[in-house]
């Protein structure tokens, strides 16, 4: 204490001396300064103990693939449900950012979790090429632990490529493995990420129609699992029909636009069949279950039993249920983010959020036990067809077409076909081709780099040998050195110009760009611990995992270089003094 404070302290405790004084008479007044000075300085103990730490006993990680700030501030005044109840009584911030440029969902879960960029936890990109195979592989794939039941490699099966800890990781560390963390998603890149190397993970099994799991994981299925798959609750939506959720004149725009993708029977108008154009349920049901709204309901069942068999908010530390809703990115694919799919497609997610969050609350024991946290992966721009009717210059880029332009150039510089492959954001050159050739293999990808860069639909283009040192491309060059590691993430890194899409299909739309509309996600708390608001400020995606672990008072995940949003947790309360 300074003297200031001692000469203040000491002031009070004589005005408080005399208080005592004229209540209690009969005393001196030095018993009375006495008594004071030890009821002060009780009270001065009790008011500066730090507060026994009581985390929530549930934590729910909600992620929305494909949801940008855009389309849920659009839709935000007609939801009613779960969404609305998040962003109206919790800590929202709609200007969170993805800070690397390849948007999209292995990287995006993988952030989310980690609270670091891919630089750090090797997730570049859905899929990498290894040069050593010569061929594409899942982000999460793992020949010697795959998915239990009908193999899916494309998919993607364990957590044994992701190279930093996750917030699952670290509770279960931190409990000494008496917390339970369960993530379940459609997508298996989305649960494995928000599972670690130490939780749970489930995911839909698209073309058999069950969750499952890898056997890294769990060597075989528990009886839970069992008995929820037994149900064949995906088929009883074979004979139904995909409406609209709101009265027609509530959606805004035309339903049939003939960009949108027609795929697995849907069509392009509601209602939208989900018998998959077949006689009986098969894949191609499950596949247009899966797009349509109604597999986040699927997901919902799936979550009720995983906490009533785990008994989630039942144990002496917090849990962790993490489920990541995937419908919503494959109808943004299709049908765009101003569709009428996409906008039912949220009114939907927001009553299913609010089944979700009801049976979370009942699980923790009441709402005050639990804490509900809500972002995505990345968002999602427009169709292009629809952005250039609105006066927007945005052009599909053919692919295939870049990719050949490229390889023709290397062909002709170095008299041998140099590239191995090219996706979304990242290059790969032959390292057998560029050592036979006797090419200096930083030549080829600065070749390689300068040849795209002078592509008109390129904004920057750098060999990875001038990720730190290449010119800086408008602030994006950093966006290209955070998505980057070295082992994985190519030779040569690019963007194209905004609302320009890599793509070879004529229809719908993707992801995958620095740009705002795929990088800027919605952020929001509520619950146990959170101080409610609408916070404007620019935050970033990595302060997500920091934020949720300072929630649930334990450090952060290692390789987190994010910041604990300190402004949207509640201050502590003092203990009240009897
Ligand atoms: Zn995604």
């Amino acid at each position: 204490m300074s003297r200031r404070t001692v000469t203040t302290w000491l002031c009070t405790v004589k005005r408080t001396a005399s208080l005592i004084s004229l209540g209690l008479g009969g005393r001196t007044r030095g018993q009375a300064i006495r008594i004071a000075a030890g009821l002060w300085l009780a009270a001065l103990f009790l008011w500066n103990a730090p507060v026994h730490a009581r985390p929530p006993k549930l934590v729910l990680f909600i992620t929305v693939d494909a949801l940008g700030s855009d389309l849920l501030l659009r839709m935000r005044p007609r939801l009613h449900g779960g969404l609305a109840q998040i962003l109206s009584e919790g800590a929202f911030f709609p200007n969170t950012y993805y800070q690397y440029a390849e948007t999209v969902t292995a990287p995006g879960h993988a952030t989310l979790a980690t609270g670091a960029n891919p630089w750090r936890h090797g997730i570049v990109g859905n899929t990498t090429f290894n040069t050593a195979s010569g061929r594409w592989e899942a982000a999460f794939e793992d020949p010697d632990h795959p998915a239990h039941g009908i193999s899916e490699t494309w998919a993607g099966s364990s957590p044994d490529r992701l190279l930093a800890e996750t917030v699952s990781d670290h509770l279960r560390l931190d409990s000494q493995s008496r917390s339970k963390s369960i993530a379940i998603s459609v997508k298996a890149r989305a649960a494995i990420a928000l599972a670690g190397k130490s939780g749970q993970a489930w995911w839909f099994q698209t073309d058999a129609g069950e969750f499952t799991t890898g056997t890294y994981y769990a060597k075989e299925l528990p009886g839970w699992v069992k008995v929820f798959n037994a149900k064949r609750i995906p088929e009883q939506y074979f004979t139904r029909q995909w409406t609209l959720f709101g009265p027609g004149e509530e959606y805004i725009g035309a339903d049939d636009r003939p960009f949108e993708s027609e795929r697995y029977g849907l069509g392009r108008t509601f209602p939208h069949p989900l018998d998959g154009a077949q006689p009986t349920p098969g894949p191609q049901s499950h596949w247009a279950l899966a797009v349509s709204p109604y597999m986040n309901d699927v997901l919902v069942q799936f979550a009720k039993a995983a906490m009533e068999a785990e008994q989630l908010g039942r144990h002496p530390t917090a849990d962790l249920l993490s489920i990541s809703f995937s419908s919503t990115d494959y109808t943004y694919h299709f049908f765009g983010p101003y569709s009428w799919e996409s906008q039912d497609a949220m009114l939907r997610l927001d009553a299913s959020l609010a089944e979700l969050i009801s049976a979370a609350q009942k699980a923790a024991g009441g709402s005050a036990n639990l804490l509900v946290v809500l972002t995505a992966d990345h968002g999602g721009m427009a169709i292009p067809e629809e952005l250039a009717s609105e006066g927007v210059t945005s052009i599909r880029v053919d692919q295939a077409r870049l990719q050949q332009g490229l390889t023709a150039a290397l062909q002709a510089q170095f008299g041998a076909n140099l590239l191995a492959g090219l996706s979304v954001t990242r290059v790969y050159l032959e390292p057998k081709a560029i050592a036979a050739r006797r090419v200096d293999p930083a030549a080829a990808r600065r070749f390689a780099a300068h040849w795209l860069s002078q592509q008109a639909p390129v904004a920057l283009a750098v060999a990875r040998d001038d990720l730190s040192s290449g010119p800086p491309g408008a602030g994006y060059l950093s966006m290209l050195q955070k998505g980057h590691h070295p082992e994985r993430g190519g030779d040569v890194l690019f963007i194209l110009k905004p609302f320009h899409l890599l793509t070879e299909g004529k229809t719908g739309t993707s992801h995958g760009s620095p740009y705002g509309y795929d990088s800027q996600v919605p952020f929001a708390l509520l619950g146990k611990g959170v101080k409610p608001g609408l916070y404007l400020q620019k935050i970033h995606t990595v302060d997500i995992a920091p934020t949720v672990a300072a929630l649930l008072e334990m450090g952060a995940p290692a390789m987190a270089e994010g910041t604990p949003r300190a402004e949207a947790i509640a201050p502590a309360q003092p203990p009240r003094i009897r």
